[in-house]
């Protein structure tokens, strides 16, 4: 039903955690009911609904929670679980790490720019001090 390559991908968009309950999933246990990590590919948006098979409405699911899932939306699914999301896959979670590390160091600079150009007009405070 899928290629490796697709449940590669479906696996990783989570960083390999159930996008419901965000429980770590076991990769080799994929479609293995009753093993710990076991998992099924859920569709997001069920085809019953009208879902597709296309990548973006696919998602890596614990065996339990996609089964009780039904034709429940995801959205309540995984609102019961406490997340209004699902986990972010692991090139997700750097690019959010380097985009805050990156404005970080901005800012820094940018204070330290500011700082200096205060340091260097002393004179101009005097004026009304005196
Ligand atoms: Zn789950």
């Amino acid at each position: 039903m899928f290629t490796d390559d697709q449940l590669n991908n479906i696996f990783d968009r989570t960083d390999g955690k159930c996008h419901l309950c965000w429980d770590k999933l076991k990769w080799h246990n994929y479609a293995n009911f009753g093993e710990s990590g076991a998992w099924e590919v859920d569709h997001s948006n069920p085809k019953a609904n009208g879902g597709t098979d296309r990548a973006n409405n696919l998602y890596a699911a614990c065996i339990t929670c996609n089964r009780s899932k039904g034709s429940k939306s995801t959205k309540s699914q995984r609102r019961k679980h406490g997340y209004s999301r699902a986990p972010k896959s692991r090139q997700a979670r750097i690019q959010t790490w380097t985009t805050w590390t990156v404005l970080g160091a901005a800012t820094l600079v940018t204070i330290g720019l500011i700082a200096e150009a205060q340091k260097s007009k002393p004179n101009q405070d005097r004026s009304w001090r005196s």
